[in-house]
């Protein structure tokens, strides 16, 4: 999504922005509203899985939850939930579920976790020997990693040959760095193919993902493992949908 915001959001200048979701702004629209006009947009950057506008004088951080897009010179639409009106163009942010939220410059950024494409492999695996509990919920956990989100973590696990409910600090160094590899090259190749469109999701030029369609166990319960033919299993880890092999991925 930054990708293909940046090259048509950057220098430009916000003039107007209306909010009309209080799910999605949490503080008063007017204030949010009045704290962003005027300001000139000098770079869109990704830190997690929040969108981030640097404006002169701040930082907008959007998250597009679920169903979030972000969509620049697009009709109106009815969960149009936010309009930014800039010196050339418009922004639209659509959330039909309205699980997104649009923030100024909030503390939740200062405690993500370090990157999953950054952190090396010696730092990854010392951080799992401190964590108690299983792996599923600490990758899904911002604070221990930034940004992995649930298809990717259950892709990464299977890759990796790790069942998701293996215990983070028994991890050995070579499955701790199988396990970095695993993560880095779902999401190197998800990122390249526009992530993975489940719904509706799209880019800021209108575009579906298409890595779904390289998806080894998300949303393939009963079906045969690509590896070795088991029958993919899914179980619910911390509420989450939770996607493995039982004979490929050991604990
Ligand atoms: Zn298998």
């Amino acid at each position: 999504v930054v990708r293909t915001l940046a090259p048509r959001l950057t220098g430009r200048t916000i003039v107007h922005a209306t909010f009309s979701s209080r799910h999605i702004v949490r503080e008063r629209a007017a204030v949010l509203a009045a704290r962003l006009s005027g300001r000139r947009v000098l770079a869109v950057r990704r830190r997690a899985k929040f969108v981030l506008l640097e404006l002169d004088g701040g930082t907008l951080a959007i998250h597009l939850g679920m169903t979030g897009k972000l969509r620049f010179d697009c009709p109106a639409s009815k969960h149009g939930y936010a309009v930014f009106e800039l010196n050339d163009g418009v922004l639209l942010f659509d959330d039909p579920r309205q699980f997104g939220k649009i923030e100024w410059e909030p503390p939740r950024i200062a405690a993500l976790g370090p990157e999953p494409l950054e952190i090396g492999p010696d730092e990854f695996a010392a951080r799992l020997k401190q964590r108690r509990g299983r792996l599923k919920p600490l990758l899904l956990n911002q604070a221990f990693l930034g940004g992995l989100g649930n298809i990717y973590v259950d892709e990464a696990l299977h890759r990796a040959g790790i069942h998701p409910l293996a215990r983070a600090a028994s991890l050995s160094a070579p499955r701790a760095a199988r396990l970095l590899g695993a993560i880095r090259e779902i999401l190197t190749a998800a990122i390249a193919l526009g992530g993975s469109t489940i719904s509706d999701y799209v880019d800021a030029a209108g575009r579906r993902g298409g890595f779904q369609l390289l998806h080894r166990v998300y949303g393939r319960a009963g079906e045969p493992c690509l590896n070795c033919g088991a029958a993919i299993r899914k179980i619910l880890v911390s509420q989450r949908g939770t996607h493995f092999c039982p004979r490929c991925q050991k604990r």
